[in-house]
């Protein structure tokens, strides 16, 4: 690296998420300086369509100038007030009104943080609140999913079943339990129809709860369609038989829609797509295209109401953070809101998704492609070496990080998760440029195959 260069000093100081930090000592970084819409541009000025909207987040692109209109305007009047101990302020209020107008299911509460992982982290203390209040101080387990994603601060990341996050952490924590994924393409049986291999999903969630004792779980977390995991779509009915084992024992329905929300899949909420009936919701990146950190906590007034009664009993309810509904994020997530009403961005997503979703499962016929899926404006295509068995290449043929890096080559930002590679763009895309992605994706594919061949 050139002495000094803004790569030299990234190397020297810069301890990056998710990333190999000894690899990047060699690589440095990939440093995109501004972004235009679907495009964001490197400092060498070369355009990328960011096929991930960032991490699945900036759904209003990269350059909403009314976003920034937002956050200028609430900087000058008010630029920071906590929540705490009875203080509010508009932005705020607005906010967690239109939020419970827009819930799933009648929804009574919200609770504002920061990110994903604090809403999931603020789930599990809420959680374990409302059931002690009810007398229940066993029931304090959570079940979610094998590579469900749901975060990274201690508690969160024991929700977390992606097989990163725990080596090394001693993680996850006593009573966070993984039940198994609903992958049909990947575990689904010989012979076995999506139906019952549904069925069988069910079978394995009560099988844990009878194995854990129905009066110790609390609560299943799931994403109405797993992302980190790889962009799992469950077969049809899954939910609700996951759903009618929960009721059976007692057990809250959370639904992680920090990835699915907000028109994501074609619906308002995930959930709407995929038939979760949530006790309680998490949201994040796109309640404000990501433009400022601000996440969610939503809850039905069954939840709600024992909180409640226990932070009266107790004198305060013990869980908040400095930027809980933080004004700037709020009034940037209200007019993010806003817009998507103007818009109708759900009728645009509708719109353009059967052109994503054709173009997608085109790629099936490519040599390489194993599996596509995808609902929405989110899908994934999965690299293998058989086609006909499914077997996977040898994890260090690294196909997944070939076929990343060629896409990067011909100006497309894609996320390999592994051998998976996942395609979440803003949400605002157009028909041409969804060509654009799909049609450098096709020669990022040719050349990782090419390369796979030497
Ligand atoms: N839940 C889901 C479904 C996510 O995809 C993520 C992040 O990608 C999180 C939670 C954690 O959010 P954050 O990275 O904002 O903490």
């Amino acid at each position: 690296f050139q002495p000094n260069s803004p790569a030299a000093r990234d190397v020297a100081y810069f301890l990056h998420p998710y990333t190999n930090a000894k690899a990047h000592e060699e690589q440095g970084p990939m440093i995109i300086e501004r972004g235009q819409g679907v495009y964001v541009y490197d400092d060498a000025g070369k355009a990328y369509i960011e096929a991930m909207a960032g991490l699945w987040c900036a759904s209003l692109g990269f350059d909403e100038k009314r976003l920034v209109k937002a956050a200028t305007a609430q900087l000058e009047k008010l630029p920071y007030y906590h929540t705490f101990a009875h203080k509010a302020h508009l932005p705020g209020i607005d906010l967690a009104e239109k939020l419970i107008q827009l819930a799933p299911v009648p929804m009574s509460k919200v609770f504002f943080c920061s990110s994903g992982s604090e809403a999931n982290d603020t789930v599990i203390k809420l959680v374990w609140y409302y059931n002690n209040a009810r007398g229940r101080h066993a029931k304090k387990k959570f079940i979610s999913r094998i590579k469900g994603y749901h975060g990274v601060t201690v508690a969160s990341a024991s929700l977390t079943g992606t097989p990163v996050n725990h080596p090394g952490f001693d993680l996850p924590l006593a009573g966070f339990k993984h039940t198994s994924n609903p992958h049909y393409y990947r575990f689904g049986q010989e012979g076995e129809s999506e139906e019952d291999f549904a069925t069988r999903m069910a079978n394995d969630l009560e099988q844990m709860i009878l194995e854990e004792g129905p009066e110790t779980v609390a609560a299943f977390i799931a994403e109405p369609i797993q992302g980190a995991g790889g962009v799992i779509v469950p077969p049809a009915t899954y939910f609700e038989k996951i759903q009618a084992v929960l009721k059976k024992y007692d057990v809250l329905m959370v639904a992680d829609e920090v990835i699915c929300g907000f028109g994501r899949t074609g619906n308002f909420w995930g959930s709407q797509t995929v038939g979760i009936k949530p006790d309680i919701l998490s949201c994040a990146k796109a309640l404000s295209s990501s433009y400022l950190p601000i996440s969610a906590v939503m809850m039905t007034d069954e939840v709600y109401q024992p909180i409640a009664q226990a932070s009266a009993d107790l004198g305060v309810l013990g869980h908040g953070y400095t930027y809980s509904a933080h004004p700037v994020c709020a009034a940037v997530a209200l007019e993010t809101l806003k817009i998507y009403e103007e818009r109708d961005i759900v009728g645009h997503v509708q719109a353009v998704a059967p052109r994503f979703l054709e173009r997608l499962h085109a790629l099936g016929a490519h040599p390489l492609v194993g599996e596509t899926r995808g609902r929405g404006l989110m899908g994934a295509l999965e690299i293998v070496a058989d086609k006909a068995t499914k077997a996977p290449f040898d994890p260090k043929a690294g196909a997944g990080a070939l076929a990343y890096k060629a896409a990067a080559e011909h100006g497309l930002i894609v996320r390999s998760i592994g051998d998976t590679i996942a395609f979440t763009p803003p949400l605002i895309i157009n028909e041409s440029q969804i060509d654009e992605m799909f049609d450098k994706m096709h020669k990022a594919l040719d050349d990782a195959l090419a390369a796979l061949k030497k």
